[in-house]
């Protein structure tokens, strides 16, 4: 006899069956807790489905005591999600029931499901795939509005109600904690409203990032050091103790504000941050050596400036044939100010590739000898930096604790950004960004919507 195997194929067992048991259309439109009436097409088309809600008592919102007196029918036209690839009218004929508490002050009350919720003019289901539609697919909510039949108000606020459910930062236990800028609009200019004069607006956010798992934690308003500290003075003080790492942009104002409120976590600064400071350096170099030398800016005849970018590649992960190529380049002995210049990058690199501190500190010494050996304003200025940095430095080599997760998340904030074709309000904004992580992180882990969590606010 053929037996199915399978997690897919297994039989259903009596006892489902018995419970499974409903009719197909309420099978094929499948809302829950409800059963299809009747279904009909319309002359106009689009077609209109009758359902009612499979619970034939209710308990009374003011005395709680169930009722199974059924008072009135009354028939709710209300939205919900097309079927079939077509729109339906959707209505539900409701019981309004009698309280069956004669002591009880009210006399009748309306039929609350989960798709139905009290006042509800949309089912929950169309609701969760507009705000799905909006924060996992990245649909700006006009268009939503356009495929769902719902106003753009309905949705922002299901979208922010979303973002609300989110856990609140001092219940996610954090090891590492990763901080970093972005700008969220253009700069601006106003015109100050007393002094008459022009003032230049940057709309700056910080990101507070889970720096293992790349989770946004928080997103707070500006990047000066007065932001960060306030919230990090909002966590609790079990939240803080149980930071060991914070991993930040080679920046002061974070440095300072992390060392006020946590004077004994450790700061590791983002290597890929201080190999783009040892870019720049060489970037800057070779475009002043080619105006002493050619009193002019680079072109594409010449060989230092169509090389520009495998100057700037890995050394040590360069083919036979790049290397070739780089050496033809570096060679010319009127641009060994550039080779000198590329030597300190490699070393910087080596310096932060280091797998403990006694090979970090071998590699700064190599480092500060190719500093030395240049000679020149642009490759002090990086060895003054890194003798700035160093103790976050050794803590990076240390723990390799990076913010490249809190860089990744920055990347999903930017395409927010884009889709929402920037954003006045910044609430909405925020609403979107930690809305969009919190769902990321939950299907990461598969933790199903609500669980363990609470509203932060
Ligand atoms: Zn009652």
């Amino acid at each position: 006899m053929f037996q199915p195997t399978g997690p897919h194929l297994s039989l259903p067992t009596a006892s489902s069956v018995i419970d499974a048991v409903r009719d197909p259309t309420s099978v094929v439109f499948n809302l829950d807790g409800y059963q299809v009436l009747a279904a009909c097409d319309l002359p106009l088309g689009g077609r209109r489905v009758s359902a009612v809600a499979n619970s034939v008592e209710a308990a009374c919102p003011d005395c709680g005591v169930v009722s199974t007196r059924v008072h009135q029918r009354t028939r709710q036209k209300v939205k919900d999600l097309g079927v079939g690839g077509k729109d339906i009218e959707l209505v539900i004929i409701k019981p309004r029931f009698l309280c069956a508490e004669a002591a009880c002050a009210r006399r009748t009350f309306t039929q609350v499901t989960d798709q139905l919720p009290f006042r509800a003019r949309c089912t929950a289901r169309l609701k969760a795939a507009a705000v799905e539609a909006v924060l996992d697919e990245g649909m700006p909510i006009w268009r939503t509005c356009a495929r769902y039949q719902l106003g753009w108000a309905t949705i922002n606020t299901a979208v922010t109600a979303d973002a609300l459910t989110i856990p609140a930062p001092d219940m996610v236990p954090v090891r590492a904690l990763g901080i970093d800028e972005h700008r969220f609009a253009r700069a601006k200019w106003f015109k100050h409203p007393e002094t008459a004069q022009w003032c230049r607006v940057e709309p700056w956010m910080s990101t507070f990032v889970d720096a293992d798992t790349g989770h946004i934690l928080g997103v707070v308003d500006g990047r000066s050091s007065a932001n960060i500290t306030r919230w990090l003075k909002q966590r609790s003080q079990a939240w803080l103790e149980q930071l060991q790492v914070v991993a930040i942009d080679p920046s002061s104002a974070f440095r300072n504000a992390v060392r006020q409120v946590l004077p004994a976590v450790e700061i590791s600064v983002d290597h890929w941050h201080v190999v783009r400071l040892g870019n720049q350096m060489l970037t800057e170099v070779r475009q002043r050596v080619t105006r002493e030398v050619l009193g002019r800016r680079g072109r594409k005849e010449d060989s230092v400036w169509a090389h520009r970018m495998l100057l700037l590649r890995a050394g040590d992960r360069l083919t036979d044939a790049g290397l070739h190529r780089l050496e033809q380049v570096l060679d010319d002995e009127d641009y060994e100010q550039v080779a000198a210049a590329w030597a300190v990058k490699e070393r910087l690199r080596a310096m932060l590739a280091a797998r403990d501190i006694p090979a970090a500190q071998n590699a700064r010494i190599d480092f500060e000898m190719a500093v030395a050996a240049a000679d020149m304003a642009e490759t002090d200025k990086l060895a003054a930096t890194v003798a700035k940095w160093w103790t976050e430095i050794k803590v990076f080599v240390r723990t390799q604790v990076t913010n490249a997760r809190t860089e990744s998340a920055n990347t999903g904030i930017k395409q927010i950004k884009r889709t929402g074709r920037g954003f006045r309000n910044q609430r909405n904004y925020q609403s979107r960004i930690l809305g969009t992580s919190v769902r990321q992180t939950r299907r990461r882990r598969r933790i199903p919507h609500q669980q363990g969590l609470h509203a932060q606010r």
